[in-house]
């Protein structure tokens, strides 16, 4: 099945109880038993839901992967995905992963003794020599939050098993239609599905795929013990929005393109950030390891009064943080989602005070065009 179709035909197809090409709502906690123990698949909604069970087939399907899993949020998944380990344990992690995923490792997981250090991972040969005797699992972001820096899958997978620490992937920026890692030799992929794979700007949900029966059957036991599951609503509604996940990337990734080449050639634009340029330094694995860029861009306009000024002017992209939905959305990093990051540590990662990143939308490429043009006028 190619991804288009899989998205529609993967998982668990309508109902098979009626006849509903739509998967039904099971708004519901608990299932009678035929005899005390004796189930018919569904015994309380924690452990298991009918409406979120055809999603977690779902993503399961479109990570190829063996096991899915739903959670209330990316970051209730990152964290049940974090209970696998142990105190004692140590993680080693993209440097410049999303700001909460930073969070949760150094102010709540350290609490319970699992250590976290972070390494730029897109210089594969640095990984080695931040390898500890406890690291138990890598990290991995790809592409990054701003600067859409791109990391080696492969050949970081591994490193990895050479070591027999687990690879561990954030898809989020790239979701299931343009980028599997499990087929790259990671272990565990997950994903705000908040962003793309939600698509409207409707629903917080987290999924979580493993390639593996033993690591699947450890993490439903915590998805089950921890409960911070999915609800059937929102579930449905993440289904609802999947459907059209291959023909939104597309259109993400073609306004992008219109916008990348604009501003590539606006003098008032002094640097961009996009895998899908050849300048990219990590271009060529961008193309090898996803089939798509995907609608992410930053690009510098040089201080912070004339980002300021921008995001003032423009009247299609919405000042919000997020991404991946069918509006566009405008922000600036240092005054937003990274501005708990010293400047100092900002200006080494490169999120300078000027950088503005867009997560373009489905508008007509000509209005966000047109747009861009007028609030970079000055
Ligand atoms: C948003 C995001 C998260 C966190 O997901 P939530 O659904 O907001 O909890 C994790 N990773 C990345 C890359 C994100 O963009």
């Amino acid at each position: 099945m190619r991804k288009k179709t899989q998205l529609i035909h993967g998982g668990i197809f309508g109902d098979e109880a009626t006849g509903a090409v739509s998967v039904p709502i099971y708004q519901v906690s608990t299932y009678k038993q035929d005899g005390p123990g004796d189930h018919r698949g569904f015994e309380y909604s924690r452990t298991g839901n009918p409406t979120r069970h055809a999603l977690e087939e779902l993503i399961k399907d479109l990570e190829e992967g063996k096991r899915g899993f739903a959670f209330g949020s990316g970051m209730a998944a990152m964290t049940a995905v974090m209970m696998l380990l142990s105190s004692g344990d140590h993680v080693l992690m993209t440097d410049d992963v999303y700001g909460g995923s930073f969070r949760v490792m150094t102010k709540v997981l350290n609490r319970f003794g699992i250590e976290a250090s972070f390494v730029n991972t897109s210089d594969v040969d640095s990984i080695q020599n931040e390898i500890r005797d406890n690291t138990k699992a890598l990290f991995i972001e790809t592409p990054t939050n701003p600067l859409l820096k791109i990391t080696d899958l492969e050949a970081v997978a591994k490193i990895a098993k050479a070591n027999s620490i687990l690879t561990i992937v954030d898809n989020t920026f790239s979701t299931p239609y343009w980028q599997n890692p499990l087929t790259l030799g990671a272990d565990i992929v997950l994903h705000s599905a908040t962003k793309y794979l939600g698509g409207h700007s409707d629903v917080v949900a987290g999924l979580v795929v493993v390639n593996d029966e033993k690591i699947g059957n450890d993490l439903h036991f915590i998805q089950n013990s921890t409960g911070g599951v999915l609800g059937p609503q929102d579930s449905w509604l993440l289904m609802r929005g999947i459907k059209t996940l291959g023909i939104r990337m597309e259109e993400h990734e073609k306004n992008t393109s219109r916008i990348v080449e604009y501003l590539s050639g606006h003098a008032g634009v002094s640097k961009i950030y996009y895998p899908g340029l050849e300048s990219h330094p990590n271009h060529e694995i961008a193309k090898k390891q996803s089939r798509g860029f995907g609608g992410m861009v930053s690009f510098d306009v040089g201080s912070a009064e004339k980002a300021a000024a921008v995001l003032n002017k423009v009247k299609f992209f919405t000042l919000a943080e997020s991404l991946g939905a069918v509006e566009s959305l405008i922000s600036v990093p240092a005054l937003m989602t990274h501005a708990s990051i010293p400047a100092a540590r900002r200006a080494e990662l490169g999120i300078t005070d000027g950088l503005i990143r867009i997560s373009v939308g489905l508008e007509d490429a000509e209005d966000l065009l047109e747009d861009l043009e007028q609030a970079l006028r000055g």
